[in-house]
């Protein structure tokens, strides 16, 4: 929906972080759009803002950014880029619901955001997403597009007596088993959020003399940054180290498991998109996610601080 509500065109230029799921792209190739891909901040995960606005062009009708893990981009700076060229900004904010930057909610700086409730996320719905219009003038079209190119919206608000197939569109909407059981999830997400910190501050506090002693990286997030709680994860000082905890918490009956594969280096990545990104490369063959879900026991935690912190 955001890729059509920005009528994106064969030829057009979006720029991506390199180090994403592939949904932050195919939104924009299945119109055939170009992913310019951009890289990484080693720290933080998040697309580098210093290596934005040299990616511009004529065609750019994009910047996508993804707050990694829940932890928020560098959006002042960002923002002020995207409007020096009158560029809208989209953000994929799948993992990034509840976190905020400089006091505002992560999803509500660019023109419009993208939510994921699959099963991974802090809120799940099993498969579904919102889109959130923060630019008002593409509410209407949303309306539509997402009614299968009809304006039935108008029609519930009894605003026109019947209705029609006004504009393009497809089945965007959840179903109504589906709505029920996110909502159910967005009654507890004050709960849910809650229980997330505990346990990402409890694994933080547990594994980082360990991690120090190691050389090994934990996550970070800047100050003014209120993060999402959505994972936990390490940045190992080598691939070697990394394959090797990995393989010590397996045999203690502990998965841990890598994340992106870079769009840039992807076969489909590079077949349609342009960009070299070698921190998203190194951050990919070093970067180890730990076990971090919402109804993890006591019990479960300990045996995962245990195995970490005995590797
Ligand atoms: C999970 C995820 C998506 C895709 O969400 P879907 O609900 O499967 O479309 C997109 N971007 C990021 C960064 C994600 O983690």
């Amino acid at each position: 929906m955001s890729a059509l509500l920005l009528n994106i065109a064969p030829g057009d230029e979006v720029i991506i972080p390199s180090f994403t799921f592939s949904s932050t792209a195919t939104a924009f190739t299945l119109r055939g759009a170009v992913p310019v891909f951009a890289d990484i901040r080693p720290d933080t995960m998040n697309i580098d803002e210093t290596k934005i606005e040299h990616l511009i062009t004529p065609k750019t009708k994009a910047i996508v950014v993804v707050h990694y893990a829940g932890v928020g981009c560098e959006m002042s700076f960002i923002s002020s880029i995207a409007s020096a060229h009158n560029i809208p900004i989209l953000e994929d904010n799948a993992h990034g619901l509840y976190g905020t930057y400089r006091g505002q909610l992560l999803g509500t700086i660019g023109s419009l955001a993208t939510q994921s409730f699959h099963e991974t996320k802090n809120l799940s719905c099993g498969e579904g997403g919102a889109i959130v219009i923060n630019d008002i003038s593409y509410l209407s079209r949303a309306e539509i597009l997402r009614e299968k190119g009809t304006n039935r919206s108008r029609f519930f608000r009894g605003e026109v007596d019947k209705y029609t197939w006004v504009d393009n569109g497809s089945s965007y909407l959840p179903s109504e088993i589906t709505a029920a059981l996110l909502l159910a999830q967005l009654e507890e997400a004050s709960s849910i959020q809650m229980k997330r910190r505990n346990l990402w501050q409890g694994l933080f506090d547990s594994i980082g003399p360990w991690a120090d002693r190691r050389g090994i990286q934990m996550p970070h997030v800047p100050s003014y940054c209120e993060q999402a709680f959505h994972m936990f994860y390490l940045v190992m000082p080598s691939e070697k180290a990394l394959v090797d905890l990995k393989r010590h918490l397996a045999s203690r009956g502990v998965l841990a498991v890598t994340h992106y594969v870079p769009l840039h280096s992807s076969p489909y990545g590079v077949a349609v998109g342009r960009g070299e990104c070698p921190i998203s490369d190194d951050i990919s063959a070093r970067l180890l996610r730990l076990p971090f879900f919402t109804d993890m026991s006591r019990e479960e935690f300990e045996v995962v601080v245990a195995a970490v912190t005995s590797g």
